[in-house]
């Protein structure tokens, strides 16, 4: 990574903490027994296992036994589905039209099995969920309902506790994808209201390739992986340097109530300096889900009628590294299925830059992309909203759209 490099890509992934690097080299260096080993190298790596779980379940408000270490959220919401099917002679599977795409794409998977039953519970047009038509899928039928706690495109929160009273009322479980919450803003298993919840350590200066399934005490959820590790719920030699790297970035956020509202005010106050600057020198800057309570780190947004890869080029040669949405989906011809779910047209949806930031995001970066996207998009955008000149070829084939 080039120093002089603005990352506006958090959502992304996030650098690791030096602890997080720290905690993973000594365990690579010296913890590289197999903690299943009855000897005394394998009890040492078991003994560090053990405590790493515990600072996980410190973070995340859970018991250190609901933690299930997984090879990221991927994996998590794997299990937390594919258990669903059948899970307590139920079939019924009730996701939101905002989840990752990974999950959307394993919903319509399930949905082919034999009894397999997917509905998607709709967005409204500020990004938040229709409630009315959650209230109507979530019947007795339901063996399990999967929101994520907030979208990775646009931020935006959903309401979780309202959605576990639904389902729990309907006898259903409830899934929590908080992969894009947690390291945001506070969050706390136990009062959730969820009965699994995914987690991945890369969104807040972990590393990549682990995370956790929290699954309530109790709960006899389903075994994907069988073996012996994770009480039998999770096979496989454990990642034990990865484990390291995601225990420490969780003890370096387990911080007070009054240092977590200081981390994400700090985050919102840059945020909304970006936009409100961006939306002043920039008239026909949209922001999606503006007004809607969301993480506050993320912007998702659209200059005018000028498409993605123009601003995202236009962002690069400044130095900004951001992406066009989720960068699972990204790259693509196909416009975010959250913007077009939320019902903006294909066409706006194609221009649409997600910026994320981080507690390290300073003031001078955000000034630096206040003080030069304006003049380098500021004439284009002009010309992408005037009238086209008729005929206009471009006309035909992307109406609006100038790529
Ligand atoms: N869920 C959400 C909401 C995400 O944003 C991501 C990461 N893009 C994932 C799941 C997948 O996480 P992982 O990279 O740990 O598999």
């Amino acid at each position: 990574m080039h120093p002089d490099w603005i990352y506006l890509d958090h959502n992304a992934t996030t650098p690791p903490a030096t602890e997080a690097v720290d905690a993973m080299l000594q365990a690579l260096r010296e913890n590289w027994a197999n903690a299943s080993s009855n000897h005394d190298a394998g009890q040492d790596a078991k003994q560090m296992l053990g405590q790493a779980r515990v600072k996980v379940a410190r973070f995340l408000g859970c018991k250190p036994a609901e933690v299930v270490f997984t090879s990221g959220a991927t994996e998590a919401n794997h299990i937390a589905l594919r258990g669903a099917v059948g899970f307590n002679g139920r079939s019924g599977l009730v996701l939101s039209a905002a989840e990752h795409a990974g999950v959307q794409k394993l919903a319509r998977q399930l949905a082919q099995q034999p009894g397999g039953d997917v509905a998607f519970i709709g967005l409204l047009s500020d990004g938040t969920l229709d409630m009315a038509q959650a209230r109507s899928l979530i019947t007795d039928r339901v063996a399990l309902v999967s929101v994520m706690a907030a979208n990775n495109e646009t931020g935006v929160l959903m309401p979780i506790g309202e959605i576990a009273r639904l389902a729990h009322a309907q006898g259903a479980m409830l899934h929590v994808d908080a992969t894009q919450l947690v390291g945001k803003l506070p969050f706390d298993f136990g009062k959730s209201g969820a009965d699994l919840v995914s987690v991945s350590a890369h969104k807040f200066h972990g590393p990549k390739g682990v995370g956790a399934l929290l699954v309530r005490q109790g709960l006899n959820w389903p075994v994907l992986f069988p073996g012996s590790q994770e009480r039998g719920r999770r096979g496989g030699t454990e990642n034990l340097p990865g484990i390291a790297g995601f225990a420490a970035a969780a003890e370096r956020l387990t911080l007070s109530p009054d240092d977590w509202l200081t981390h994400s005010a700090r985050m919102a106050t840059l945020r909304d300096r970006l936009e409100q600057g961006l939306q002043r020198a920039l008239p026909g800057t949209e922001v999606y889900g503006q007004l809607s309570p969301r993480l506050p780190n993320t912007s998702f947004l659209r200059f005018g009628l000028l498409h993605a890869d123009l601003v995202l080029n236009k962002l690069g040669r400044l130095g900004v590294q951001a992406s066009s949405g989720s960068a699972c989906s990204a790259g693509g011809n196909e416009p975010s299925t959250v913007l077009t779910g939320m019902g903006v047209p294909r066409n706006e949806a194609l221009c649409a830059v997600r910026l994320s930031l981080s507690a390290d995001t300073t003031e001078a970066q955000i000034d630096h992309v206040l003080a030069h996207l304006p003049r380098e998009i500021g004439g284009l955008m002009a010309e992408s909203t005037a009238p086209l000149p008729h005929p206009h070829p471009d006309s035909v084939t992307s109406p609006g759209v100038f790529a």
